[in-house]
């Protein structure tokens, strides 16, 4: 049976949209020393600008585009998303006889009668040939998240997108600093926009080019840790931090994985999370 504090809490919770789906997760967000934050969609807004899209001097512009968002329009990332309503101003996105398939954190596999191709980030398609297309076209890489396409043997095109940081994610990481809790990033992302985002939230400890299993075995290997995610790819360290929080808007998927749910988007609402725990401990014992 539940506690009538801990009853109350979870209603006090719930009042502040904040749903704790089982009364032992305060006692656990009461102890937590480190909040690890996901990148995209977590601490920024999931509405990524495209800036640049850029194809490669051996192949055909149109018919090159045309499949970059064929592939993308399979893929509900946020990156795809922005992606195919850009290139959809132009292009009729169908494709004959295209099966994708989906690498969470990494990109898409995609496979025609002819040819096997890789949409995704440096890491995916290669980082040497990645790094060499972006130096050759002169692509800007600050801050920037990228979607290279890839055949077989080389890179077709690159776009580069920006995707902007929620505009309470500065407070809400003040908060936590506020709380003694160590705020981290953990972000599929490359080096540089990964950098950029770390830098501008004064996030000290951050990591990029992470896998699901590379988020998933950095909770594992800390005490006290409650880990913040929207996506597919957050799925396995919500599941095994201490305590899990799931974007409001996240995917269905980290929203059954995790032990909190938010109602919404809003950062904030993780320290309010933690506050609503001290205090219900402080009510027990
Ligand atoms: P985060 O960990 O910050 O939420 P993700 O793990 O979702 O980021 O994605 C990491 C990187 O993988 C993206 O920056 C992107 O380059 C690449 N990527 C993942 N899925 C896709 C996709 N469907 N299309 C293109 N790129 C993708
Ligand atoms: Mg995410």
């Amino acid at each position: 049976s539940i506690m009538p504090a801990t009853l109350s809490a979870i209603t006090a919770g719930a009042k502040q949209g904040i749903l704790f789906k089982g009364g032992s997760h305060f006692e656990h967000l009461a102890k937590v020393e480190r909040v690890v934050f996901d990148k995209t969609g977590t601490l920024t807004m999931s509405a990524p600008k495209v800036v640049d899209v850029v194809v490669a001097s051996h192949v055909q512009k149109d018919d090159t585009l045309r499949l970059l968002g064929a592939i993308e329009s399979k893929s509900n990332h946020p990156l795809a998303q922005a992606l195919v309503k850009q290139l959809s101003i132009t292009y009729t996105l169908t494709y004959e006889e295209l099966f994708v398939e989906d690498l969470p954190g990494q990109g898409l596999r995609a496979t025609t009668n002819e040819h096997t191709y890789l949409v995704g980030n440096e890491s995916f398609v290669g980082e040497q040939l990645a790094h060499a297309f972006l130096q050759q076209h002169a692509i800007d890489t600050s801050g920037k998240s990228f979607v290279f396409l890839k055949d077989e043997q080389q890179i077709l095109a690159a776009a580069s997108l920006q995707d902007p940081i929620r505009p309470e994610a500065q407070q809400a990481i003040e908060q936590l600093k506020a709380l003694k809790l160590t705020p981290v990033m953990l972000t599929g992302d490359n080096e540089l926009a990964a950098k950029s985002v770390a830098t501008a939230l004064q996030i000290p400890e951050y990591e990029a080019n992470c896998l699901p299993e590379t988020k998933a075995s950095y909770v594992q290997q800390h005490k006290h840790i409650a880990m913040v995610g929207d996506g597919i790819n957050d799925a396995p360290a919500l599941a095994l931090a201490d305590v899990g929080i799931a974007m409001g808007k996240g995917t269905a998927i980290a929203l059954e994985t995790a032990q909190v749910a938010l109602m919404e988007n809003d950062l904030r609402k993780v320290a309010q999370a933690v506050l609503l725990s001290r205090k219900l401990q402080t009510v027990i014992y």
